[in-house]
């Protein structure tokens, strides 16, 4: 087999959720499509990362010449606050377009058997949030069932407590509805569920 289709190959099955055998087909697709269309995909690859920002307010995703995402732009319910850990969790409960408020991504959950620690994660843009508000606030942890995020729950809240927020803020999490399933596999009337049955904590 020629160098260029190995490597290719190679490349492909680096990638998640595929197996040696797809990273082949896949390759051989590539070698079969017409040049434009490889152009525009190896072009598109090499500026993913160069063109795309976090937004400074609630760190999800934004393209480079844009100063804040349109969620945190629209007039939405700053006493609300979501955290997720990743930005396609809140794509996903955006995409039920019942609920209008704020979002915060964390971007993981403290977990030090991976090495990602407290100041790995966003929460001092959390607890700025809160402090500025000072009004009442709810912050819904729309977050995974895991150790990870046991962990995560448990320094928010002492946090709270410690940096005297516990009188003004109401901390829920999703019910039981979502316990065995991650958010971006739950379907929309079970996460929609969860959400709106979500329990103080
Ligand atoms: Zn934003």
């Amino acid at each position: 087999m020629p160098e260029s289709l190995v490597k290719l190959i190679s490349i492909i099955s680096m990638l998640p959720w595929i197996w040696e055998k797809s990273a082949t087909k896949l390759a051989f697709f590539l070698l079969n499509s017409n040049q434009n269309y490889l152009n525009n995909f190896s072009q598109n690859i090499v500026e993913l990362k160069q063109n795309i920002k976090k937004c400074p307010s609630c760190y999800g995703l934004i393209d480079k010449n844009k100063e804040i995402c349109d969620i945190c732009s629209w007039n939405r319910n700053n006493n609300l606050i979501c955290v997720v850990e990743e930005y396609y969790d809140m794509l996903v409960i955006e995409k039920s377009w019942i609920f209008d408020w704020i979002y915060h991504i964390l971007w993981w959950a403290i977990s030090p058997i991976n090495w990602i620690f407290i100041w790995d994660l966003n929460f001092e843009k959390l607890f700025e949030k809160i402090a500025k508000e000072k009004n009442h606030i709810e912050i819904i942890l729309a977050t995974n069932p895991n150790i990870e995020w046991e962990a995560t729950t448990q320094y928010i809240l002492q946090e709270i407590q410690k940096r005297g927020f516990k009188k003004f803020v109401k901390i829920t999490r999703l019910s039981r509805w979502l316990s065995s399933w991650y958010l971006e596999y739950a379907d929309n009337i079970t996460l929609i569920n969860s959400i709106k049955e979500r329990k103080e904590i």
